[in-house]
């Protein structure tokens, strides 16, 4: 068995990771087992909820996407899960980065990736973490304000812009970032007109169709609608645009991700096909970590009223699970001891730890049994999990250990 597992996040150095390290686990049942020897291995004093993070799983998607999406490099949106192994891994594979702030781009920096692999992809920035990307030598991020324009001139007047067009309504997505950003059709020549009087190159274009996006024919619509803006830009003068970012919203693990591939391949021929020089590059976050992360979750206390069950487990909607009010994550937890065939089932509600009634993860849910020091396991936890915990209570959420499994 070639697995390496690693705790603690605080002082985790980054992995040595290589191409082709990675193959195991990859399935569910592996990485319970796996779990159960965690536990089983650690001293009750370190038994406390934690995540596996399955290496394998993200080679597995890259090379997947690698297949999918030939002429599409992917830029992981750090934001999604800046752990360091995750970051290492995707850097190791090839892929570039999407950073959101000074933060990620150092992290990213500190692998050993260099500046041009990384695009700048938030729309509004603080002054002093652009001037951060000029002097690092960041050279590309997105804008859909004038206002924005002028901080950009201002702060880093090298840099090279993608005009961020507003992604389709319609893709009944899980996070729907179209509300916050995006230029409307009429917006994009003057937007355009503002980079150029600035002197700003407009390198290309790139749109999000929202974040878990279930309805995938919306990216044909994105991809016209880009092509508009190359238009626009030619028309106007400008230098030739050669940067198309077809954004994040990927889902792995379903039948999605295929069907968006073939939508987006379809559509790069149609209204990309003449621009062969066009680098195409994507920003998904969600796709490579979202099932890559297993959260166990062990019960720390139990209420008995009749026949209905409630627990307290010691991750919650502060913690890791937050992705429940932010994320729009439905949990399914089920017991890591299994349901044996014919085995009682109790309406449970789950809590988390923290002294507020929010702090639900679950209600009305069926559950055998379980007692404290039992354990709960959560599958599909990567995602805009850890990234956006608190310490709300006193509980930490970059306490919860991440052990990484990888083969070596
Ligand atoms: N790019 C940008 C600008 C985003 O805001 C996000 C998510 O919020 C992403 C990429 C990643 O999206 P996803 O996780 O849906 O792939």
């Amino acid at each position: 068995q070639a697995v390496l597992v690693a705790p603690g996040v605080k002082d985790r150095k980054v992995l040595a990771f290589k191409r082709g390290d990675a193959s195991l686990l990859k399935d569910k049942d592996a990485v319970t087992g796996l779990i159960r020897s965690i536990i089983a291995t650690s001293s009750p004093a370190q038994r406390s909820a934690f995540h596996v993070l399955d290496l394998a799983r993200i080679v597995d998607l890259y090379r997947a996407w690698r297949r999918a999406l030939p002429d599409v490099r992917p830029y992981y949106a750090v934001k999604c899960n800046p752990d360091p192994a995750v970051l290492g891994a995707l850097a190791a594979l090839g892929a570039g980065f999407d950073c959101a702030s000074r933060a990620e781009i150092e992290a990213v920096l500190a692998l050993g990736v260099p500046a041009r692999d990384i695009v700048y992809a938030n729309p509004c920035k603080p002054e002093a973490h652009l001037e951060y990307a000029a002097r690092v030598g960041v050279n590309l991020t997105t804008y859909d304000s004038e206002a924005e324009v002028d901080k950009i001139r201002r702060c880093h007047p090298a840099c090279e812009l993608l005009l961020r067009i507003k992604g389709p309504d319609g893709g009944e997505a899980r996070v729907d970032l179209g509300t916050k950003y995006g230029t409307h059709a009429d917006e994009v020549v003057p937007l355009l007109l503002a980079a150029q009087r600035a002197g700003h190159r407009v390198a290309g274009v790139s749109f999000h169709v929202g974040s878990g996006a279930s309805r995938v024919d919306v990216y044909r619509g994105a991809v016209a609608a880009a092509r508009a803006a190359f238009d626009a830009a030619a028309e106007l003068g400008m230098p030739p645009m050669r940067v198309l970012d077809v954004g994040g919203g990927f889902v792995a693990g379903g039948p999605t991700f295929g069907e968006a591939a073939e939508v987006i391949n379809d559509a790069l021929a149609r209204h990309f096909g003449d621009l062969p020089c066009v680098e195409v590059i994507g920003e998904p976050g969600r796709y490579f970590a979202e099932t890559a992360v297993t959260l166990a979750a062990r019960v720390i206390g139990k209420r008995v009223r009749g026949e209905v069950r409630e627990y307290w487990i010691d991750d919650g909607v502060y913690g890791s699970l937050n992705c429940i009010l932010m994320d729009h994550y439905v949990p399914r937890p089920r017991p890591l001891a299994g349901t044996r065939p014919g085995e009682k089932t109790y309406t449970s509600t789950v809590f988390g730890p923290t002294c507020d009634s929010l702090d639900t993860v679950v209600t009305g849910y069926e559950l055998p049994e379980m007692n404290v020091g039992d354990w709960l396991v959560f599958d599909d936890m990567g995602a805009y999990t850890t990234a956006a915990g608190s310490k709300f209570n006193g509980f930490d959420t970059s306490d919860i250990n991440i052990y990484v499994a990888y083969s070596s």
